[in-house]
């Protein structure tokens, strides 16, 4: 009986590599960075090469740290930095261009072509998504334009697209696979999520030939066999998940109404909205969940900018804090902010708001106020601004909600969560092992061969939880989130 789940979580800065038992506890975990190469401002791009040769390292770095052999694992499962294009030579498997990284803004002028031609509600009809350069298909086109002959080559089927999770498969067999999975498909801006194919308006808008693309498979099941010399055996790859939908389904948010919220440098937040694809009125994306036996379940997603970067402001920025966790004890010196409000609006606001003129605002502000009342109010401001996206997501919806799961570094922060559930009037739920986005990929791989017998089976291998029950009056509830709202205004349209 094989005893581990192998996760290989494909991060933005790092690769780690996870071990999971079969109650779900993390046996062993190795990690390694790879560099960020920023060519022109506002361009990011990684060495697609880097990527995989340290994800393996990692793997085999975890393996070895736990005395685990290929024969050890039931499976593997991949999680990865989302929407990051890669292009490679399908016969060499060497890349024609750097990854260009999901940040990257280097494909903007491609976007601002897709809006001149009044494409953005076929696009948002089509894939859920909206024309920007954070998005797959874009970047596609660029890495098409920037290399010459490109075009023609996969025209002619010689060169393949991935996403990290593509290029990773590819990889770890070799060369047989050619595949991906519907969530991140979904993040490509090329794929229809209703219709669940590669779209051809997108296809024809992009210029990007069909013959270049993956297949797309469920989320759970065969994906390939990794090849033995990688891992010291044969072992496969049955599970794979963007990151964020990975965490999703890692937090067991199996039902529609299920909502989890990453605080990491920014807030990530995915609602659960079952079969039905719901569309946004309040510019929240609708992306594929992810799929299982052929059935798709969707997601509205949205995310605020700043978060914990706040948190880092305030200790980087104005030096009023050592360390991020010392926000906790200075916010809980004073027993509220005394009127003050911090508006982190530092690139803009995003969900519900769209207003890129918004920047950052202190407001409330008298004689008395304190060091110990702004970095409360900057914590507050995350709980607020995570409220925000909230309320858009059960607007657009029509569900009610449960509870909130939350997980990422600014979670631990237990202030912050007991205010995040007093402001949604809503009990915020933290499970005990907190690589939710891991486990997520473990799960979908475990799932894919038995390991986990069902999702119920998964729920039950998920340790305590901590929860936050709501204990602030409705009345004090509105008042406080009134006047966040009144702040928000203040900061709004300022950048001329
Ligand atoms: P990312 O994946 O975006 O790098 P992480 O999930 O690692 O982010 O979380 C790091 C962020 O969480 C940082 O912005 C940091 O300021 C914030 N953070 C970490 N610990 C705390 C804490 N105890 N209280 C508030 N914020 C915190």
């Amino acid at each position: 009986m094989s005893r581990y789940i192998l996760a290989l979580d494909q991060g933005t800065t790092s690769s780690r590599a996870l071990l999971f038992d079969h109650e779900g506890a993390v046996v062993g975990l190795d990690q390694y960075e790879f560099s960020q190469s920023f060519p022109q401002p506002g361009w990011v791009e990684h060495d697609p090469e880097e990527i995989w040769q340290s994800q393996l390292r990692a793997a085999r770095g975890v393996m070895a740290q736990v005395g685990a052999k290929a024969s050890d694992l039931a499976a593997v499962g991949i999680t990865n930095q989302r929407e990051t294009a890669v292009v490679w030579e399908r016969e060499s498997g060497r890349p024609i261009y750097p990854a260009i990284v999901w940040q990257s803004r280097q494909s903007m002028a491609i976007c601002d072509d897709l809006r001149e031609r009044g494409l953005e509600e076929e696009v948002k009809r089509r894939t859920g998504l909206v024309v920007d350069a954070y998005f797959s298909g874009t970047k596609v086109r660029f890495i098409l334009d920037a290399v010459d002959g490109a075009q023609q080559r996969a025209e002619a089927g010689e060169l393949c697209f991935g996403t990290v999770d593509t290029w990773l498969l590819y990889n770890l067999t070799k060369g047989r696979v050619h595949a991906t999975e519907y969530s991140n498909a979904s993040r490509t801006l090329l794929y229809n999520i209703h219709e669940r194919d590669w779209d051809d308006f997108m296809l024809s808008a992009l210029n990007i030939p069909r013959a270049m693309l993956p297949e797309v498979r469920d989320s759970s099941g065969e994906f390939g066999i990794v090849a033995s010399e990688w891992l010291g055996g044969e072992v496969s790859v049955t599970g794979i998940a963007g990151d964020q939908q990975a965490a999703l389904f890692g937090q067991g948010c199996f039902e529609s109404g299920r909502l989890k919220n990453t605080y990491g440098t920014g807030c990530f937040l995915l609602m659960n909205t079952g079969n039905e694809a719901a569309t946004s009125e309040s510019g929240l994306l609708t992306t594929i969940a992810w799929g299982i036996g052929g059935e798709v379940e969707y997601a509205l997603e949205g995310s605020v900018f700043v978060a914990g970067a706040a948190v880092q402001w305030l200790r980087d920025g104005l030096g009023l804090i050592e360390d991020a966790a010392q926000s906790e004890e200075l916010a809980r010196s004073v027993p509220d902010t005394g009127g003050v409000y911090l508006v982190p609006a530092f690139t803009g606001l995003g969900a519900p708001y769209w207003d890129e003129r918004a920047r950052g605002a202190m407001v409330g502000l008298t004689r008395g106020t304190t060091r110990e009342q702004i970095v409360r109010a900057g914590l507050e401001s995350i709980a607020f601004s995570s409220r925000d996206v909230v309320d858009a997501m059960v607007n657009d919806a029509g569900l009610s909600l449960d509870c909130l799961r939350v997980d990422g570094g600014a979670c631990q922060n237990d202030f912050l969560m007991q205010f995040q559930a007093d402001i949604l009037g809503l009990s915020v739920e933290r499970p005990a092992v907190l690589e939710v986005t891991a486990m997520g990929a473990a799960a979908l791989a475990g799932l894919g061969v038995g390991f986990w017998r069902d999702r119920a089976d998964l729920e039950a291998s998920k340790g305590p939880t901590t929860l936050f029950e709501p204990a602030m009056s409705a009345a004090k509830r509105d008042s406080l989130y009134r006047g966040w709202q009144r702040a928000v205004e203040r900061s709004r349209d300022w950048a001329e």
